[in-house]
Order: C-alpha cells, then sequence, then structure tokens
C-alpha cells in the first residue's frame, strides 16, 4: 500500500490520479491533499477519500471550507506552507507534485528534503530549479518519477537498454490547435481557440502552452534534468496523433518509441506502481483505428516559444526561471484577453533579454529571480495597455 500526498487535487491531473486511487484500493490511498480555490470540489474528494489534512490557496477561505466539510474530521491547512507540510508528513510514501505553475516548486522542494519520492507533473519546478531539485534528489536518494507522457514515454524508452548508448531523446508534440492556421491569422486568434487542444483534455494553462509549444519547450528543460541530456540531444518532432508520446534514439541508429491512448492515468499510475503495470479501466491502444501516423518538423516561425526554451538552456542559471515566469504572466494576461497570442512568446523575450542570467546557489535566489521576471513581465504586460493584437515595444 503506497501513501499518497496529493497536490493539485481538484486539477486535471489531480483528479486523474483520484480515479486511480478509486480503482486500485488495495494500492492506494491518500494522506493529504492541496488543492487552490476550487473549495467545493475539495469538500467532495474529501468525502470519497478521507484524507487525514487539506490544504487550500488562500487563509481566508478555511471558515468557508470548515463549512463545507461539515463536520468531517481532517484538519486545514493553508498556503504554501501547508502543502509542504501535507508533502513531508511522515505517514506519506510518494507526492504526486501537480499543482500547476510556479506554486508548485516550494512543496515539491520540501518533500525531497524530506526523503519523500516524487511523481512529477508540475514541470514548472524542474523548470525554475531542475538542478537543485536533482542534486536534492540525489542527496536524498530518493527518485522523481515523470508524470508528464513525454516523459515517462522516454523512462519507459530506457529501461533496459544503456545510458551511455543513448544517442538522443525524441520528444513528440501534436502542434497544438494552430497547426495548419495561417502564419498571419496567429495573430487574431481567440481564447476559445486556444483552448481546444486536438488531442489532450488538460489544465487551461497547459493547454495555451500548446498551443504556443511552450509546452514543449518546458518539457525540453525538463528533459534536461530529468535524464541528464544535453540539449542539443533533445529533439523536437511534431506528430499530429498524438499515439507516440516519445521516442529514444540509440547509437546503432534504432528508435524505440512508448505508444499509448491519450490517457494521462497510463502515465500517472506508471509513475506511481513502477516497476508494475497496472490493469486498469482506461482503453488499450489499437493502432488499425489510428491509420497514418505523421512526423514533421517544428516550423519555428509558428512555434517561437521552443526557441526561447532552447535559448534559455543554452544560457543556463537562472534563465530558465525567468522563461518559465514571463510565460506564466503572459499566459495569464493571454487568457485574460489582456494581450493577443502572438504577444505571449514577445513578452517572454524581452523579459529574458533584460535579464542576466547566474547559477542560483539556492531556492532563495531561485526565487528572487522569479519574482523580479514576473514584475518585469507583468510591466511589459501592462505597456502593452489592453491592446488584443498590435504589440507596441
Ligand atoms: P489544472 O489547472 O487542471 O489544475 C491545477 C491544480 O493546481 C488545481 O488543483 C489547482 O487548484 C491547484 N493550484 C493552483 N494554484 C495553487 C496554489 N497556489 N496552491 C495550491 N494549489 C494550487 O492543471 P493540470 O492538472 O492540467 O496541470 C497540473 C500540472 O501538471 C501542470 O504543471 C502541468 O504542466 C502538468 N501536466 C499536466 C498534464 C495534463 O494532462 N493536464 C500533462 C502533463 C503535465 P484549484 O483548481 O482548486 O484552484
Amino acid at each position: 500500500m503506497k501513501t499518497i500526498a496529493l497536490l493539485g487535487s481538484t486539477g486535471s491531473i489531480g483528479m486523474s490520479t483520484l480515479d486511480l486511487v478509486r480503482q486500485f484500493p488495495e494500492r492506494f490511498k491518500i494522506h493529504g491533499m492541496a488543492a487552490g480555490v476550487n473549495l467545493k470540489r475539495l469538500a467532495a474528494q474529501v468525502k470519497e477519500f478521507s484524507p487525514r489534512v487539506v490544504s487550500i490557496k488562500h487563509e481566508k477561505d478555511v471558515p468557508r471550507m470548515r463549512q463545507l466539510l461539515n463536520g468531517q474530521r481532517v484538519e486545514v491547512l493553508w498556503g504554501e506552507a501547508g502543502a509542504a507540510e501535507i508533502a513531508s508528513a511522515n505517514e506519506v510514501d510518494v507526492v504526486l507534485a501537480a499543482i500547476v505553475g510556479g506554486a508548485g516548486l516550494m512543496p515539491t522542494f520540501k518533500a525531497l528534503n524530506a526523503g519523500k519520492e516524487i511523481a512529477l507533473a508540475n514541470k514548472e519546478a524542474l523548470v525554475m530549479a531542475g538542478e537543485l531539485l536533482v542534486s536534492a534528489a540525489a542527496k536524498k536518494g530518493v527518485r522523481l518519477f515523470p508524470v508528464d507522457s513525454e516523459h515517462s514515454a522516454i523512462f519507459q524508452c530506457l529501461q533496459g537498454n544503456r545510458r551511455d548508448e543513448v544517442d538522443k531523446l525524441i520528444l513528440t508534440a501534436s502542434g497544438g490547435p494552430f497547426l495548419r492556421t495561417p502564419l498571419k491569422r496567429l495573430g487574431s486568434v481567440t481564447v476559445a481557440q486556444a483552448l481546444k487542444h486536438p488531442n489532450w483534455k488538460m489544465g487551461r494553462k497547459i493547454t495555451i502552452d500548446s498551443a504556443t509549444m511552450m509546452n514543449k519547450g518546458l518539457e525540453v528543460v525538463e528533459a534536461r534534468w530529468e535524464f541528464q541530456m544535453a540539449p542539443e540531444r533533445i529533439e523536437v518532432v511534431i506528430h499530429p496523433q498524438s499515439v507516440v508520446h516519445s521516442m529514444v534514439r540509440y547509437q546503432d541508429g534504432a528508435v524505440i518509441a512508448q505508444l499509448g491512448v491519450p490517457d494521462m492515468r497510463i502515465p500517472i499510475a506508471y509513475a506511481l506502481a513502477y516497476p508494475h503495470r497496472l490493469k486498469g479501466n482506461w482503453q488499450a491502444l489499437e493502432l488499425t483505428r489510428h491509420g497514418e501516423l505523421n512526423f514533421l518538423p517544428v516550423e519555428h516561425k509558428r512555434y517561437p516559444a521552443l526557441g526561447l526554451a532552447y535559448g534559455a538552456l543554452r544560457e543556463g542559471g537562472t534563465m530558465p526561471t525567468v522563461l518559465n515566469a514571463a510565460n506564466e504572466i503572459a499566459v495569464e494576461a493571454f487568457l485574460e484577453g489582456r494581450i493577443g497570442f502572438r504577444d505571449i512568446h514577445r513578452v517572454i523575450d524581452k523579459t529574458m533579454q533584460r535579464h542576466a542570467a547566474t547559477r542560483p546557489r539556492d531556492i532563495g535566489e531561485i526565487l528572487s529571480v522569479d519574482r523580479w521576471a514576473r514584475e518585469k513581465a507583468s510591466s511589459l504586460v501592462n505597456r502593452n495597455n489592453g491592446r488584443i493584437k498590435a504589440w507596441k515595444a
């Protein structure tokens, strides 16, 4: 029996994880759950899964949360410290880290330092502080299991093979909803269009990241740290069907791929039950239903965000932290209709241009660079003055 701390329980990954717990009660139980502002959903989850403790984003919401819990015996914490306390509790065997964005960093960092195994969905944490997280895990002798479908695929393709014979990692990208949109129309696409991912149903932030391909950029950084691979040996190819989740090419030229239906319960189950494979109630892949599988090179003019991520990795140090923070601000501004789709990468680019990367010695430095970049990106967004289409820099 594995005892789980589930961070981000009310989100897309959180709910898929709870579905696994529902399917495999003899294998998994929930010690604690952390969420943001969806108190009603959290209260329903408490009723079903009976955790000992929950945490919510704001202290001011605690009375309302207690009211919704209606006398159930569960401790209620709040804020980053609340999520971190749940993740580091003695009872916990594994932390499923699925808070979206930079808010997930500190709870994950504290859990690693408490010697907890991590199943990591929150890629932003690794982008912000990859080197520090990986070295904290090594110091404590704990493992980081990838949840992201691409990284889970790579992890699976590496099983039973020699790391020193890997030539490159090949991440697949669907291309998102604008794969075939004429370039000149990208400036005026709407939020609703950007939120229509062709293959996956996910949270709003990652769905916009998929449309810009920043998601793949963040995944390149994630792969760099998770698999200790030089950036020039991580390649991205477009694969519109999202059936091949990623691949590893070995030095003899052979490529090993992992395929599956787009259902996050499969990589989550692999991360939580490794090395076992669980027989869940999801669909198995039937290749003949899919017809053709296509692979295309990335058109860089269409997806400048990917180039920014490679650039941040080349600069190294605190530059990926800046990339991530500026992206979070720009995506939020886009979702609020304050900037256009093509302004997202411009905000990130300009924020990065104003930063001189340094090698962070501790998490405090990461957090202060993160704050700086958020302020800088916000001021760029505000200077754009609510204009939707045109970016005036
Ligand atoms: P969602 O937006 O669906 O969920 C985000 C979760 O984080 C919610 O539970 C939300 O709570 C919680 N949250 C947000 N801010 C805070 C905070 N300050 N404190 C505590 N909890 C907070 O996102 P996804 O589930 O789609 O993604 C989660 C992470 O997993 C992201 O990093 C994403 O990149 C990664 N990922 C997601 C995939 C997917 O298929 N969805 C695939 C691969 C990776 P509330 O809703 O209550 O406010």
